[in-house]
């Protein structure tokens, strides 16, 4: 099976190769600036079947699943489900991770969510500086924000926390 085959088949809608690279994904892309292959340059090499630079590109944690580009597409190529495959597959095929302390970052925020349910900042401050190991960094920024009140020692939890656990649970996560 080929890349983009693999890509597609997880994609399950609309196929990558519907993109004719008229770019308005990029044009709209708030993080495209800043990434190595923009949006429309990554479907391109996904097409060229060019794995190992996609897997390994720094774009791929640098989306923000914002979904602009979904909404742009004149095509309906689902570039943020394509992203989120993208790194499913770099997680599970062991590629280098080019973003550092990303995947630190998405499992405190996960752990966070499983947690309550809903985003806890001091708890997922707290499990982002132990699995980085980067204690420091941010310590003035954190104090600055609580005594402004914008960060809460409460933890906040939605109602029905069975039904988050139980995505989770379906999902593996
Ligand atoms: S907007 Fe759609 S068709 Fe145009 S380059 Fe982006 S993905 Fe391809
Ligand atoms: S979903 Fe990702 S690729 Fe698409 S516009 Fe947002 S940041 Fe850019």
């Amino acid at each position: 099976m080929t890349f983009l085959e693999k890509v597609n088949e997880r994609i399950n809608e609309v196929p990558i190769q519907r993109c004719y690279h008229c770019r308005k994904c990029t044009a709209g892309c708030p993080m495209a600036e800043i990434m190595e292959y923009n949006p429309n340059k990554i479907i391109k090499m996904v097409q060229l079947g060019m794995e190992k630079a996609v897997l390994e590109s720094k774009t791929i944690w640098l989306c923000a699943s914002c979904e602009t580009c979904v909404t742009r597409c004149p095509n309906e190529v689902d570039i943020a489900r394509m992203m989120d495959v993208l790194r499913e597959m770099a997680l599970e095929g062991g590629s280098r991770i080019a973003e550092k302390n990303v995947v630190q970052f998405h499992e405190s925020f996960l752990s966070s969510i499983k947690f309550g349910g809903r985003i806890n900042e001091p708890l997922m401050m707290v499990l982002y500086k132990l699995k980085s190991g980067d204690l420091f960094s941010d310590v003035v920024m954190g104090v600055g924000m609580f005594l402004k009140g914008k960060l809460s020692l409460v933890s906040p939890r939605t109602k029905d926390i069975s039904a988050v656990r139980n995505i989770f649970s379906k999902t593996k996560s």
